[in-house]
């Protein structure tokens, strides 16, 4: 989509022109961009005092080596990132995701994603994001300790429970948390909680693990209420089978929803039966296995690699799909084979998982959208409320926590609802996100001043 004003036009060249080869930074900045026309039509004071322009430059981004040992001895470095994006809110707050992939597009696309999400989760947290190029998989829990100890040493000196408190993203579980939090403790000789989603004896909150995936459901729920639908009898196709797809899955099934396919990297389950979860947790949270041995335990199910002939999850005929493994997984030709099938609602678990040639296909089709930034935002949500439990010394229960949890993801979609509708698109959660998570970091920069 061309930009209608000129200056989001020539500030769009300029943040290409300065982030050469950020593909994935330009994208999430495009997005918002797009979102925030009709705003600057109506507060010309944003452009004057320079806000968009600070918005879209990290306060800090740092980078460091990250050097650890494997069990034979070698030594192996890895790099180390954390982008502090926005502090305008609150302190920094937003994962660490290890995986190869991992770069600095990556990193800054997360972190500049995160500042609207947890402006709409209404709490007050800023935006950031970490993580390294390294891959937990395959590697043994003394690699990992000493990978997680290493990338901390560094990272410690930059976090703290006031000024950034980083939680977990892919590859980045309750073990490597549990790792990290372990060696900033031992560096800083203090219990703060500085990183989230910590195990439950030591300063966690109760839902944190299932946050992202439980939220993801809530909030899909109220945009299929308000369209007259529900999950009661969908049938739901779910990507990944990491923390984010196996809860929603969890969630959506007690709603009543069938989850009938699952992926990880190396491909999908399908079983038309519905997925036996159970199976999956224990095969991916305890015995960390390839999906692909779910079929081994139930043979009428089947496994289909990926790169097959036969296609991709996205073929699979479902009511409902909920996008959970990672950014752009979903195409244009993936989308317009949802929508051939019958999807009529698309909510994303993961971080942009959607091209944007695939989301002008659902929107093009009357396909129900609901965005990262605003359908996924319940795990940063828990995590904040675990900063709350961690600050006041004390632990809610756990139907507490899951009723604040509930009550902010139907206030994060009557909130975009109601500012799609303010600015003129109506029904568009991805402008309404971008519009009402923006307004109050912008409000809140206004009345700082430009530092
Ligand atoms: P996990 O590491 O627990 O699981 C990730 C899942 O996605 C795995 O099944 C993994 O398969 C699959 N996956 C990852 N990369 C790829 C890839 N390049 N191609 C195909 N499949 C892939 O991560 P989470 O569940 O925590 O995160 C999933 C998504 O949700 C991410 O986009 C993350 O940023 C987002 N998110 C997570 C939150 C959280 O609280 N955890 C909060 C908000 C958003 P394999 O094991 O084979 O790599």
């Amino acid at each position: 989509m061309a930009f209608q004003s000129n200056y989001l036009h020539d500030l769009m060249e300029r943040i290409i022109a300065r982030n050469p080869g950020e593909s994935e930074f330009h994208q999430a900045v495009r997005e918002v961009l797009e979102s925030l026309e009709p705003v600057i039509e109506t507060r010309p004071e944003l452009i004057r005092h320079g806000v968009i322009e600070s918005l879209v430059e990290p306060e800090r981004l740092i980078k460091f080596r990250v050097p650890w040992l494997t069990d034979d001895g070698k030594v192996y470095v890895n790099r180390g990132y954390r982008v502090q994006f926005n502090s305008a809110i609150g302190p920094y707050k937003g994962g660490l995701r290890f995986h190869p992939s991992v770069n600095e597009s990556i990193i800054k696309f997360l972190g500049f994603e995160q500042i609207f999400k947890n402006s709409l989760t209404g709490l007050p947290i800023g935006g950031g994001k970490g993580g390294a190029d390294f891959d937990p998989k395959g590697k043994s829990d003394a690699e990992v300790m000493r990978f997680c100890q290493s990338f901390m040493t560094e990272l410690s000196r930059w976090i703290g429970p006031n000024t950034d408190v980083p939680a977990g993203d892919i590859g980045v579980g309750a073990r490597e948390v549990g790792y990290m939090y372990g060696q900033y403790k031992r560096l800083r000789s203090e219990s703060s909680g500085v990183i989230t989603g910590k195990g439950l004896a030591f300063g966690g909150s109760l839902v944190r693990t299932e946050a992202t995936g439980y939220g993801l459901c809530y909030f899909t729920d109220e945009m299929l209420k308000n369209a007259g639908r529900t999950f009661a009898g969908a049938r739901v196709v779910i990507s990944g089978s990491g923390n984010v797809a196996i809860y929603a899955a969890e969630k959506a099934t007690e709603l009543g929803a069938v989850i009938v396919a699952l992926s990880d990297s190396g491909g999908y389950i399908y079983d038309a039966e519905g997925i036996d979860l159970a199976l999956v947790k224990r095969l991916k949270e305890v015995e960390r296995a390839r999906i692909s041995q779910y079929v081994v335990h139930r043979p009428d199910a089947t496994f289909t690699p990926a790169g097959s002939d036969s296609g991709n999850i996205w073929n699979v005929t479902c009511d409902i799909a909920l996008p959970c493994a990672t950014q752009n997984e979903l195409h244009e030709a993936d989308a317009r084979a949802l929508v051939d099938n019958g999807c009529y609602a698309v909510a994303e678990g993961a971080n942009m998982p959607c091209t944007p040639e695939a989301i002008a296909v659902f929107q093009k089709s009357g396909v129900l959208f609901g965005p990262a930034k605003a359908a996924n935002a319940g795990g940063v949500a828990t995590s904040a409320l675990e900063m709350s439990q961690n600050s006041q010394r004390y632990c809610w229960t756990y139907d507490e926590v899951d009723c604040k949890l509930k009550t902010i993801m139907q206030d994060i979609f009557k909130n975009a609802s109601a500012a799609a509708q303010e600015y003129g698109r109506e029904g568009d959660l991805i402008a309404g996100a971008n519009i009402a998570g923006f307004l109050k970091v912008a409000d809140a920069m206004l009345a700082q001043g430009a530092v």
